[in-house]
């Protein structure tokens, strides 16, 4: 539905707006119909028009924007690039936004090797800070050009380094956070781990504000190779024979026949169209001679299973490598306008089985369906294609649905790094039994009585 330009310039007057203006600089509330809609979605789902908009400079904002909403009784929704993939930071009801894009501080210790960065701090702001003194920040979603610390956080994002590096929580040592009852912690990683409660908890426990995150030195050599296989069970089988032989590549990247023929059809990489599954594989580390023997595993692992080896000889061939697995998004978005992107993780071991069961799901849908991600964590993001001006929503819901049921019947769980969101809450009851179901609700209940933070989030 589309608003009227008289629509569009209504201010919302309510006792929140009226309160949060006489506490914050008119800058930072946004309070007009046309503001406030750009605020209502993220990158998958369309949620409620916010009842108001808070652009937070610091964490005493912060602590104002949530006391208002809480004496109004009005639920909470952190934000940060909106690039999440579960409608995390879509509204469900009329709610408070607190968009972080105005909290970029950030502060290098390089002797600690650490960083300080607020809540707003783009991903690759890090890496981009910490390069100048030799340092590296790991955590590598493939949105990092956008997405926020906050975001990576509250998602516990992973990205093609997570197998060997880890994901995002891995690199916190501390984090700031404001509750929902406006009061500031200083949370650390000592017992009962509070910070770690808070990752991955999709803003539905507290609002980050800031965070301390651990800095590593660069590996001085990468080696980069792509395989490809007839049979996707060949590729996974590779995988698992590699890792037991004892490499640990730092980036492992699988993508299925339809998803090669897609980037393949977008870009002209001379990729390998009649392959049924494509590994890209970097391994790493300072010492050279062990970086070309984890490569020469990697490589037996993969002739050994019936695949084909290319490697890359410069680092201009392995960017361009690499710009196939970056190019899928744009790639995907040529099929149809919108994508269901999943994000089931299963064992390795399962993998063959569970990307054919998908397939199978796939071809009796309506939807072209492709298949990619981390397979080195099992990490697998069937993404189903769409257009949401003629499909019908409950019924890519339901495919999605039975996706999800196809990884946890193989003893997976049904959010790799994307979280759970609006998308999968109604899934959890599938995946999770209910007296552990209840442990969450206590956990819920004891930080956000009220249930103002991200309502309708994660819990079903
Ligand atoms: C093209 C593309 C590629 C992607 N690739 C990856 C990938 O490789 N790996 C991966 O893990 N994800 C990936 N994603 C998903 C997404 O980018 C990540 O989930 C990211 O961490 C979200 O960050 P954001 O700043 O956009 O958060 P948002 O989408 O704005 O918010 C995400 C969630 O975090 C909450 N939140 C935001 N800020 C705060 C805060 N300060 N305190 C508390 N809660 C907060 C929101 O309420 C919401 O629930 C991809 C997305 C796209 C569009």
């Amino acid at each position: 539905m589309r608003d009227s330009g008289k629509r569009a310039n209504t201010t919302a007057h309510s006792p929140l707006t009226t309160d949060l203006l006489r506490r914050l600089a008119p800058r930072q509330v946004l309070t007009s119909l046309a503001e406030r809609r750009n605020y209502r979605y993220d990158a998958i789902q369309f949620g409620e028009t916010p009842l108001a908009v808070v652009l937070p400079e610091s964490t005493a904002d912060v602590v104002v924007a949530v006391k208002a909403a809480r004496a109004a009784g009005v639920p909470i929704v952190g934000r940060g690039a909106a690039s999440g993939l579960s409608g995390g930071a879509a509204p469900l009801r009329e709610s408070l936004v607190i968009s972080f894009t105005r909290m970029t501080g950030l502060r290098l210790d390089p002797v600690r090797r650490e960083a300080h960065a607020q809540a707003g701090v783009v991903t690759l702001a890090v890496s981009d800070a910490a390069r100048p003194h030799g340092l590296i920040y790991p955590p590598d979603p493939a949105s990092f050009r956008t997405s926020t610390i906050g975001g990576n956080l509250a998602e516990n994002a992973g990205g093609p380094m997570c197998f060997k590096y880890g994901v995002s929580g891995d690199y916190v040592k501390g984090l700031e956070v404001v509750d929902a009852h406006g009061e500031v912690h200083t949370l650390t990683r000592d017992a009962y781990d509070l910070a770690g409660l808070l990752i991955g908890s999709e803003g539905t426990l507290g609002l980050m504000t800031e965070a301390a995150l651990r800095l590593l030195p660069p590996p001085r050599f990468t080696r980069t190779l792509m395989a490809h296989f007839p049979e996707v069970g060949a590729c996974a089988e590779a995988v698992s024979q590699a890792i037991a032989a004892g490499a640990v590549p730092s980036k492992l990247e699988f993508m299925d026949r339809a998803c090669t023929n897609a980037v393949e059809d977008y870009l002209v990489l001379g990729l390998p169209r009649g392959a049924e599954a494509v590994l890209l594989v970097d391994t790493d580390g300072d010492d050279l001679e062990t970086v070309e023997e984890e490569r020469a595993l990697v490589e037996q692992a993969c002739v050994a299973a019936g695949g084909t080896v290319r490697r890359a000889g410069t680092d201009a061939e392995a960017a361009a490598l690499w710009q196939a697995r970056r190019s899928v998004s744009p790639a995907l978005g040529r099929i149809r306008p919108q994508r269901m992107n999943e994000d089931i993780a299963v064992p390795r071991s399962a993998l063959p089985e569970v990307v054919r069961e998908i397939r199978v799901l796939g071809d009796a849908s309506p939807f072209p369906v492709v298949q990619f991600g981390h397979i080195g964590d099992g990490n697998l993001h069937p993404n189903i294609l769409f257009d949401p001006r003629q499909d019908d929503a409950e019924a890519v819901h339901h495919l999605a649905h039975q996706i999800a049921l196809v990884a946890l019947r193989h003893g997976g769980v049904l959010s790799g790094e994307h979280g759970i969101g609006s998308m999968k809450r109604d899934f959890m009851t599938d995946a999770l039994d209910p007296v552990t179901l209840d442990v969450l609700r206590d956990v819920k209940r004891t930080l956000d009585p009220a249930d103002l933070l991200n309502p309708g989030k994660v819990l079903p």
